[in-house]
């Protein structure tokens, strides 16, 4: 799969090995490596391959890159061992607390959540 990464993206680093990360799962279309900054037990941040700022952009110029995305989510959430639950979270846009504006998704578990989130 060709893609052009952004040279100011930390998550595109990351995928091209240029900064350092604890990755639990690679594939074709998808990285997930632990959070620097865990909340939970377990916290995986799983990103496409390809560069986009949010999932909502990557669904509109990407389509065929979601179905690997939540797929890739659900292989770590098994791989993690998270048979009683665990949340996906997608923060888009700054009013949401979105930090790296390189799509990704939030894989949280080993602990129960609490709903509605903060
Ligand atoms: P957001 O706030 O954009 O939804 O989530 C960004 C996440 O990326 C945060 O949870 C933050 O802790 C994590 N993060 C930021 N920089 C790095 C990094 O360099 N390495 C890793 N592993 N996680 C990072
Ligand atoms: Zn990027």
């Amino acid at each position: 799969m060709s893609v052009t990464p952004d040279p100011d993206c930390i998550f595109c680093k990351i995928i091209a090995g240029e900064l350092p990360a604890t990755i639990v799962h690679e594939s074709e279309h998808a990285v997930g490596f632990r959070d620097l900054d865990p909340q939970a037990p377990t916290h995986v941040l799983v990103i496409p391959r390809r560069h986009a700022a949010d999932i909502a952009t990557l669904a509109a110029q990407a389509p065929e890159e979601v179905a690997p995305l939540f797929a890739a989510a659900g292989a770590v959430a098994e791989s993690e061992g998270l048979t009683k639950g665990y949340r996906m979270v997608a923060n888009t846009g700054a009013e949401a607390q979105q930090t790296v504006f390189h799509a990704h998704v939030h894989v949280l578990g080993g602990r129960p959540m609490t709903w509605p989130p903060g």
